[in-house]
């Protein structure tokens, strides 16, 4: 009998994964994809949001300001990159201006330190390449970037190496309830026909979160997908900005941003419209249209012609419209962490450290770890100093073959990032934890090279390795 089933393997089930592997339990994470975080926490503004934003008693309040505060020393733990930037909320009018002010006096009462209303020359003296017709901004200090993908997928890392247990490819189509020696539990079916029973179960798959909601309990609820679409501008504009410069929100949520990313691009989105296909990620020359004309009011001078890369993402938005966290009412034993929208990347640590605190005391005499083990350190070669890079290549020589001229990956990077806890099994699954194929080329040149490495590595034939998801096959059969 496992004790807990987390299903979804993206920020929110790996936060509570991370936190539940610091007990003495057996822990199983579920997911219905051939890699971890290929969900939403893929796709989203990588923003750790100030908590302003969400309306003071929401949970979303709660979790967003909470969380903030924990990001900096989670991301040392897990030996993730995270960057706190602050952020700028433009006004350009009277109107806009009465709107930082609400902004403003909700981050109060929320309790978010580090926020002040800036007149236009405080704004341009630290980002001189905003618009110059704003007239304020609400400023935050406690903004911060991370990189979400990579940032779960240290989480599990982790989780895994204190003993947790993740299994991809593994779609939860049923949830039954049982009893087992005069306690309840559940038995969970996954689409192929395999069964896990378990005493409790955690309900963490985004979008989905409803369906697996709906399976055992009566109190249904209902998730709305709604897509962000996104551009990624080249390095070469990074300079555009230090940190993250919104609109005032509007009907795009919390207005359309521009920001610096952790590895140093500009992104600019998202845009906001409801659909019905929840698995449904491509962009539209519509939403890209009215993202470039919407952002241009923030910093004039963006040059689109730098896009190196569109994505969209999909918010689980919940018809209540706040977060649903806790144990089911009506099912003891079953815990949500459904309707994650944003800010749900800002929120994770903290729903996470609550969660796993709830199921802790629901199971009862469950001790701590005595010992608990940290990631092995992720090398990036060129950040390492001559000697260092000297002594590494002498140690292992592909980390003297640089992979992907772009982003300067090793082939040591690459074959390091398939064989860890949690490895990459696809080309995506490589470049979501070491970057090859995010420059600028976007992988033209060394798409193949990481193909022909996973298939040495994982023992496999070339046209079995997939770019991202199931099926997505980059080549067919052998040519003459
Ligand atoms: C456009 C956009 C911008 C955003 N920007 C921000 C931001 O800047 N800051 C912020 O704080 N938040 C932001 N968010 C919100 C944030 O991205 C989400 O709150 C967070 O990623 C949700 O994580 P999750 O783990 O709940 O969902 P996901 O990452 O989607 O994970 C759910 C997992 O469950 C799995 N799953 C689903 N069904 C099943 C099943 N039947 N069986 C097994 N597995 C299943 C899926 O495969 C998936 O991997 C944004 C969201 C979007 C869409």
């Amino acid at each position: 009998m496992i004790d807990v089933v987390v299903i979804g393997a993206g920020i929110m089930g790996a936060s509570v994964a991370y936190q539940l592997a610091k007990y003495r339990m057996n822990i199983v994470v579920l997911d219905k994809e051939n890699d971890v975080a290929n969900g939403t926490t893929k796709a989203n503004s990588a923003i750790i949001h100030a908590g302003y934003d969400a309306y003071e008693g929401t949970l979303m309040a709660k979790y967003n300001v909470m969380g903030t505060a924990l990001y900096e020393n989670l991301c040392k733990e897990i030996d993730a990159p995270f960057k706190r930037t602050g952020s700028y909320v433009l006004a350009f009018s009277e109107e806009d201006e009465k709107h930082l002010k609400i902004l403003y006096e909700r981050g109060i009462k929320n309790k978010v330190p580090q926020l002040e209303i800036l007149n236009r020359e405080e704004v341009l003296k630290k980002e001189p390449n905003v618009s110059p017709k704003i007239t304020r901004a609400l400023y935050a200090g406690t903004t911060g970037i991370v990189d979400p993908w990579f940032t779960c997928i240290k989480l599990l890392e982790n989780a895994v190496e204190n003993d947790a247990n993740i299994i991809i490819n593994a779609k939860v189509v049923q949830i039954e309830k049982i009893t087992y020696a005069n306690r309840k539990g559940f038995r969970i079916k996954l689409e192929d026909g395999r069964e896990l029973e378990t005493k409790i179960v955690v309900n963490a798959a985004g979008v989905y979160s409803d369906e697996i909601n709906n399976m055992i309990s009566e109190n249904k609820i209902q998730i709305i997908p709604r897509v962000g679409e996104y551009f990624i501008l080249d390095k070469i504009q990074g300079n555009l900005t230090k940190s993250v410069i919104f609109q005032c929100p509007s009907k795009f949520g919390k207005g359309i941003l521009i920001a610096r990313t952790i590895h140093g691009n500009i992104m600019v989105g998202p845009t906001a419209l409801d659909v019905i296909n929840k698995d449904y990620t491509g962009n539209t020359p519509y939403g890209l249209e009215e993202l470039k004309r919407e952002s241009v009011k923030s910093i004039e001078n963006i040059n689109f012609r730098d896009n190196i890369k569109n994505f969209a993402g999909i918010r689980a938005e919940s018809t209540n419209g706040d977060f649903i966290v806790g144990e089911a009412e009506d099912v003891p034993g079953f815990f949500n962490m459904a309707g994650m929208k944003s800010p749900g990347l800002s929120s994770a640590p903290a729903i996470g450290i609550h969660m796993a605190n709830m199921i802790v005391e629901k199971l009862g005499n469950i001790d701590r770890k005595d010992k608990l083990i940290k990631n092995r350190p992720q090398i990036h070669f060129m950040d390492l100093s001559p000697e260092e890079k000297e002594k590494i290549i002498k140690k292992d020589g592909k980390y003297g073959r640089i992979i992907c001229r772009c982003e300067n990956i090793t082939e040591g990077e690459i074959i390091d990032v398939i064989r860890r806890k949690v490895g990459a099994k696809t080309v995506d699954g490589v470049k979501k934890r070491c970057r090859p194929g995010s420059g600028r080329c976007q992988g033209g040149f060394c798409g193949p090279r990481v193909q022909e490495i996973l298939a040495r590595e994982l023992g496999k034939k070339l046209n079995e390795i997939v770019l991202d998801k199931k099926g997505s096959y980059v080549l067919t059969k052998e040519t003459k």
